[in-house]
């Protein structure tokens, strides 16, 4: 047995869903790819699916543990009515000294603290420990370009033309961001949220490196113009190493029983068995996304209407809010209550074609599944990548965060996915037009077929990124390597 010391690598996740799964990937991976050990600090939170999720994370060897952070209580620190986003970071700050406690405690000393976007407060614990840091972007480049870019970015600018003209946000060497698919936190430059963005953009330029779950095949002009010195300008030096697609494996496909009774799961399973191949157009919000009541009306007669098969994973609707269920615990007795939110007779007559499945589902299983050929996704960007590596093209529907950023990019730079002329947050999107997407993807297979082909070409592009000499392995390696580097450093002082 070697007696090589391996790198210690600590990962920090926020809560929910979207953030802790790809975390938990990147900590395996690096464990069975890379010659580390890993532990994965998870934020509690009252989310249920989160919570079970960290349990279905195996604990059963001395190179990965799973480690969660106790909860704190925010409610006297924010508005109740805050931002998700908000609420998240103020719940990564008050969990800070916990995370201090916990790294002190190690007996095995970190070599490297990962933090994802909301806990880059974090790197702070980082320099007190003397570790080195990184970065870790749960979505793409695009989304971290604007990070990178914001503390360049000129306020009255920013203001006059992208908030009052509506004219799109320029990001060098990148796709503009459009006024309507402007994330929420670029619209406030006078306020102090703005600054707030700032501050993560320096923070990250002062990190060991950064890394985001995507890969050098999917968005290459992105990717190039943060690797280009003349663009980046004074901004952010930190390498940017594009190491995805993280998505889960199988072993923790399922979440717990707690949140998708096995016997659903299998249901679920054995129901996708017995239909044709790429029949059946799998329609989820994500973790928490929430439609409001007639939305879900019109969707659901949409359904109807085309005729498809499909699997729907439904919540309780919600007025004037898209993430309504984030950070909340799972429902599950609502299966029972469908029908008070469903349109009369829905779940009867779509019986033999449809699934509708409350609360959760198994979907990296659902979409990995060769009886399943489309997607109407919330765009979420795991979501996303979980269809991409799949080979399973989409209908977008982006609700909130960078969502509407990630729905341009699928439709127009890279072309796997259509989607409705309105924006679902603004106005509702009716049963006709929902009903010609899901026909226009499931029906009229030939008609559209480049987007088709383009999904299995992204599918092959993100399995050559991921194998052995492919670039995402290269770059994680990368970063390994600099961990190895560093202990061997202390070890020779001493300190390792
Ligand atoms: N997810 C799931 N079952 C569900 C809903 C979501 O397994 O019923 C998983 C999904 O596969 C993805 C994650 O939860 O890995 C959601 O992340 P994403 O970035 O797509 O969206 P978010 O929930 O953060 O908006």
């Amino acid at each position: 047995q070697s007696t090589k010391l391996k790198p210690h690598i600590c990962l920090l996740a926020s809560p929910g869903m979207g953030h802790l799964i790809p975390v938990v990937e990147l900590g395996k991976r690096l464990v069975a790819h890379h010659d580390v050990q890993v532990t994965v600090f998870v934020v509690a939170s009252h989310d249920d699916a989160s919570n079970s999720n960290v349990h279905a994370v195996p604990n059963n060897n001395n190179l990965f543990n799973a480690v969660t952070l106790p909860l704190a209580n925010i409610s006297s620190l924010v508005n109740p009515d805050a931002s998700l986003g908000e609420k998240i970071l103020v719940l990564m700050h008050k969990s800070l000294p916990a995370l201090r406690s916990a790294i002190s405690a190690m007996k095995f000393r970190p070599t490297a603290l990962i933090v994802d976007f909301f806990g880059t407060e974090a790197m702070d614990v980082a320099d007190e420990f003397g570790l080195l840091k990184y970065m870790f972007i749960a979505s793409n480049a695009w989304f971290l370009a604007c990070f990178i870019h914001a503390p360049a970015i000129d306020k009255k600018l920013l203001t006059d033309e992208h908030f009052n003209l509506e004219k799109p946000m320029e990001l060098p060497g990148c796709m503009p961001v459009r006024f309507q698919d402007s994330l929420e936190l670029f619209l406030h430059p006078n306020e102090p949220i703005f600054d707030f963005i700032s501050s993560i953009g320096m923070k990250m330029s002062l990190s060991d490196g950064i890394l985001v779950n995507t890969w050098d095949d999917l968005e290459p002009k992105t990717l190039g113009s943060l690797r280009d010195d003349n663009l980046l300008g004074r901004v952010c030096k930190a390498p940017v190493y594009a190491i995805g697609p993280l998505v889960r494996s199988p072993d923790v496909a399922s979440p717990s029983t707690k949140t998708s009774p096995s016997d659903s799961r299998v249901i679920i399973l054995d129901w996708l068995n017995e239909q044709p191949s790429q029949s059946v157009i799998y329609v989820s919000f994500g973790s928490g996304g929430t439609l409001s009541a007639k939305q879900m009306t019109e969707l659901a007669w949409s359904l109807e209407l085309s005729q498809q098969r499909f699997i729907w994973v439904v919540r309780p609707p919600v007025e004037n809010d898209v993430s309504g269920s984030y950070l909340t615990v799972v429902d599950n007795n609502s299966a029972g209550k469908l029908e008070d939110y469903l349109p009369h007779g829905f779940l009867t007559r779509t019986d033999k074609v449809g699934l509708v499945v409350p609360a959760w589902a198994p979907q990296a299983e659902i979409l990995a599944h060769p009886s399943v050929g489309g997607f109407l996704s919330h765009c979420g960007w795991n979501s996303t990548v979980e269809s991409i590596v799949n080979g399973v093209p989409m209908i977008a529907w982006p609700l909130h965060a960078e969502q509407k950023m990630n729905a341009t990019m699928l439709t127009e730079e890279i072309g796997v996915a259509f989607r409705s002329k309105e924006l679902p947050t603004e106005s509702l999107v009716t049963r006709q037009e929902i009903e010609m997407l899901v026909r226009k993807i499931m029906v009229d297979k030939e008609g559209h077929s480049s987007i088709r082909v383009r999904a299995m070409e992204l599918k092959y592009g993100a399995q050559k990124a991921t194998s052995n000499s492919g670039s995402s392995y290269k770059s994680l390696s990368q970063v390994a390597k600099q961990c190895e580097k560093s202990l061997q450093e202390l070890v020779t002082l001493g300190q390792g």
